[in-house]
């Protein structure tokens, strides 16, 4: 299963790249990616989601395809981080439809990396100690996101219970049944199945994105 997943690189990158993202076409922006970028990087923060169509995107297109980058800080860009379409649309789609649209894998993937870039904005620069802060926060991320630990269902259940009615001149006790909806918090197999997801995609990052420490 390994291989067939793409290793996430998030890198902070630095001089000769720097042109390039202030070119580009970043096209797409929300606030919902704004405030959880913002809640990790400890101050305020605009999330750049690269399109697919563009000049400007065609090259990030090739960086994305050569490195497999999804996505990038500048340090002289300290308020921005910039995600390929790769791991932008499965958030926007989960702010804007469901999760369910977006599916969990490309969600993982999106949410990993929008924490990851957003340490990195908070100052962590060694990629290891950044990812184990991504892998760390991801729950308060999918959190930010609707995705919880648990969901409420609602469930029919039948009642019964014993009534006083009235037969003759004689009060009587008997048992009456009826159907209600009750909602129950069950486990939320959805969030188990992004932090597997997620954990596959951190297991598959070249050795300098592992075995980090996360102080944070
Ligand atoms: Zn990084």
């Amino acid at each position: 299963m390994h291989n067939r997943i793409k290793a996430l690189f998030c890198l902070a990158l630095v001089a000769a790249t720097v042109g390039f993202a202030k070119t580009a076409a970043a096209a797409v922006v929300h606030p919902k990616l704004d405030s959880v970028a913002s809640e990790f990087a400890g101050h305020p923060m605009v999330v750049d989601c690269y399109t697919d169509s563009g000049a400007d995107v065609h090259a990030w297109d090739i960086t994305y395809q050569l490195y497999g980058v999804y996505g990038v800080f500048y340090p002289s860009m300290p308020n921005d981080v910039f995600l390929s379409p790769a791991a932008c649309q499965p958030l926007l789609t989960t702010v804007n439809s469901s999760l369910q649209d977006a599916g969990l894998r490309p969600f993982a993937v999106g949410a990993l990396t929008l924490v990851h870039e957003s340490f990195h904005a908070r100052g962590w620069v060694n990629e290891a100690d950044t990812e184990a802060c991504a892998m760390k926060y991801l729950p308060r991320a999918m959190q930010d996101f609707g995705v919880y630990p648990t969901k409420t269902i609602a469930v029919k259940k039948t009642v019964t219970r014993w009534v006083r009615r009235k037969v003759g001149k004689r009060i009587v006790r008997v048992r009456s049944s009826r159907v209600v909806t009750v909602h129950r918090n069950v486990a939320n197999p959805d969030y188990g199945h992004v932090i597997g997801w997620a954990t596959e995609n951190h297991n598959t990052l070249p050795p300098q994105y592992l075995n980090g420490t996360c102080n944070a």
